[in-house]
């Protein structure tokens, strides 16, 4: 019986799951320090760290930022600044010498989710994870959407204004400016003139605090925005939305929905879903192993 290991690495942790006879076993490491080095050679001795361990024949790989698919390359990743240009497959393959296939995490975000969670079963399925970044992801008849290059799906990064707020990736007014950690904490401040972290926001909004609340409502109406493009796009019968946010205040997947429903067109709209993502923080890493599953055979 062969056995499998998906990772997930992202700006803080790297996030693992190994399956051996059906056998699941998953975990994480803190990697927030070691990234801070900037040196790739001590992030690839984690990844071999959970190797030794395990001991699986094949590895999938989800990272942070873009992928290219004809060479395995990270070419671009904001948030994993030492891995960037770093040549992923080629490098883990000779260290670890197993077969080793690399995606971008939020594509892997919405593998992990049509094979092991909330995307089961569905034909056309757009996964957002909703984090420091805003990633998207697509599976089409089980099949993931790479692109050509292997950067489809760069959601967060659509211009919903002109002139808009300044994004993480350099342009202004990207969706990800308003829906993401980073997105939500303007939303705020805009409201209240005060600078606190996404996590405050969203705790003080569970608490019932009224400005927090009305930020998250506000948070919602650019996030309902997201969706309508994405459901006039391509007319899914589902969009999973994953990342903290969304886990930690559940009420804003209702409310987008909601303003959904009075923007989108009624005929794709009828015959969507929106759910929560199931595999939580872990759906990349299950992407990961589903990916080298499938990959690996
Ligand atoms: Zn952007």
């Amino acid at each position: 019986m062969r056995s499998y290991l998906g990772i997930d690495i992202g700006g803080t942790f790297i996030k693992f799951v190994f399956k051996k006879d059906k056998e699941i076993q998953k975990g994480k490491i803190y990697i927030r320090d070691i990234i801070s080095k900037n040196k790739p050679e001590l992030i690839i001795n984690e990844i071999k760290k959970i190797i030794e361990k395990h001991r699986p024949d094949v590895l999938g790989v989800a990272v942070a930022g873009l992928v290219d698919r004809k060479t395995g390359v990270l070419t671009a990743s904001p948030n994993i600044k030492p891995l960037e240009k770093f040549p992923f497959k080629d490098e883990l393959e000779k260290t670890l010498e197993i077969p080793v296939y690399v995606e971008n995490d939020a594509s892997l975000a919405a593998y992990g989710e049509y094979l092991y969670g909330a995307g089961k079963g569905s034909e056309i399925l757009i996964c957002l994870t909703l984090g420091t970044g805003l990633g998207g992801g697509a599976v089409i008849n089980g099949k993931l959407l790479t692109g050509t290059s292997g950067s489809a799906m760069e959601i967060g990064h659509t211009t919903i204004e002109i002139d808009g707020l300044p994004c993480h990736c350099g342009r202004k007014g990207c969706l990800e400016s308003y829906v993401s950690s980073y997105g939500l904490e303007r939303v705020y401040y805009l409201y209240t003139d005060q600078k606190i972290s996404s996590t405050e926001i969203i705790t003080l909004a569970n608490e019932g605090n009224v400005t927090a609340m009305k930020a998250m409502e506000r948070f919602s109406e650019y996030l309902s925005i997201g969706l309508m493009n994405i459901t006039h796009i391509f007319n899914p019968d589902r969009i999973v939305l994953a990342g903290g946010i969304t886990e930690n205040y559940p009420a804003v997947v209702d409310m987008a929905v909601s303003n959904l429903k009075n923007k989108a067109f009624h005929l794709p709209f009828r015959d969507l879903t929106v759910k929560r993502a199931e595999l939580k923080e872990f759906s990349g890493a299950y992407g990961a192993l589903g990916y080298a599953e499938n990959e690996g055979k």
